[in-house]
């Protein structure tokens, strides 16, 4: 008899910098190809949230992971972790090895669902998801990455300085990219999405060619 055709599910891992637009890239690709959708950044936000309201010293490797697993993953709030006060503390935590590996089972478990996923963050296609079936590494240029922020906090009618948020984006790539733990860096087999030069539709259709052929 002949064995039955067994397809792997659709798993698409993003990663890059923060503010390159991998989440509004991620969900409208969740959307389109029908697949659950996870911000693993969320998780980081929450563990630094929650340590820093409990007073807990986020340099500390120990004492931040002993919160990473206190962490109930299915109750957070995204409202309160968006900004970028949330985004200094989650970096913060996330250089450490014992936060990580108490976020990484939740991640994995997500990513191991029957019908797919898209997950991002920083370390998707290289730790959590490496037989992802498609890896999309975004990229912009920081000083492109901190005119997006600029424009939207100022369209939420917030008084900020671009030079200030370029200089938070340079420091936050840095942080992200040269930890020794899992640090911010395109799998080998990724597609890099370099949407600099891209409006959001734009950057849309090109990662969905970069899905339909990696898929296909
Ligand atoms: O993506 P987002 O800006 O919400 O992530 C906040 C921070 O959390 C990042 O700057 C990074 O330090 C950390 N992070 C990480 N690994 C992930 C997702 C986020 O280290 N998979």
């Amino acid at each position: 008899m002949p064995r039955p055709l067994t397809i792997a599910p659709l798993v698409i891992a993003i990663d890059g910098p923060a503010a390159a637009g991998k989440g509004t890239l991620a969900k409208r690709l969740a959307g389109h190809y029908g697949l659950p959708y996870l911000d693993t950044g969320l998780l980081y936000r929450a563990v630094g949230r929650l340590a820093a309201d409990r007073g807990v010293d986020l340099d500390d490797p120990e004492a931040a992971g002993a919160v990473a697993r206190d962490l109930d993953a299915s109750v957070i709030d995204e409202a309160v972790l968006r900004g970028r006060e949330a985004g200094e503390l989650a970096s913060r935590v996330a250089v450490h090895p014992p936060v990580r590996a108490a976020l990484n089972a939740f991640q994995r478990a997500f990513a191991a669902r029957v019908e797919g996923a898209v997950l991002d963050g920083r370390d998707i296609g290289t730790v959590i998801c490496p037989q992802a079936r498609v890896k999309i590494f975004v990229t912009a240029s920081p000083q492109v990455r901190a005119r997006r922020r600029t424009d939207e906090l100022l369209a939420k009618g917030r008084a900020v300085d671009y030079e200030r948020i370029l200089a938070e984006v340079r420091e936050r790539d840095e942080r992200d990219a040269g930890r020794a733990a899992s640090p911010l860096k395109p799998a080998a087999d990724a597609r890099l999405l370099d949407t600099s030069e891209l409006g959001i539709e734009a950057a849309f259709l090109a990662a969905c060619a970069i899905v339909d052929q990696a898929a296909s």
